[in-house]
Parts: structure tokens; C-alpha cells; sequence
């Protein structure tokens, strides 16, 4: 696929996703997914995979679950935390 087709569909898409959340007195925030599945998303610790280890298991807090649900969790934590001023660091420092 053309890159910058990929690149306008996604910002169209979240155009039309803020005009949504705008119309329902919400809003989105944009969460930078690069590096959530190589954090635990219950502990925050690293668990670093390569790309074909689709399990993620940590050994601090023995969390067990698909990787790509470990990102989705973390993900949202990043989006809720930044949203409620919570003290949750970004992958930025964390990387
Ligand atoms: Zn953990």
C-alpha cells in the first residue's frame, strides 16, 4: 500500500474520530504505541521479546496474558494516566 495513502487514511480516521468524541463532549487522546509490548503493563517492568514471542510473561508481577493485550492495557494506561495527571511515566523516559 502507498505509504502516504496509509498516512491520510489514518489522519482522516482520526479526524473524523475527534469530530465524534467533539459531538459526545469527550475527546481522544493520542497515545504513541512505539515500545508498549516490551513493557509489563501491570508493573511497568521490561520484558523484552522479539516480534515472533507472542506471550507476554513478567517475572516480577507474573502477569500472563497476549502480548498484543499487554500493549492495549499499556496503552491506556499511558492514555488515562496523561488525562488524569497521574504520575505514570511515558515510554519516552522509560525507553
Ligand atoms: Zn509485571
Amino acid at each position: 500500500m502507498n505509504k502516504s495513502w496509509s498516512d491520510n487514511g489514518v489522519a482522516n480516521f482520526v479526524q473524523i474520530l475527534s469530530q465524534v468524541a467533539q459531538k459526545y463532549g469527550t475527546r481522544i487522546i493520542k497515545v504513541n504505541p512505539r515500545g508498549t509490548s516490551q513493557y509489563c503493563s501491570g508493573c511497568l517492568n521490561r520484558v523484552s521479546k522479539t516480534l515472533s514471542e507472542r506471550w507476554h510473561y513478567c517475572d516480577v508481577c507474573t502477569l500472563s496474558c497476549d502480548r498484543d493485550y499487554n500493549s492495549a492495557v499499556l496503552i491506556k494506561k499511558l492514555a488515562v494516566g496523561s488525562s488524569q495527571d497521574k504520575k505514570l511515566p511515558s515510554l519516552a523516559v522509560l525507553l
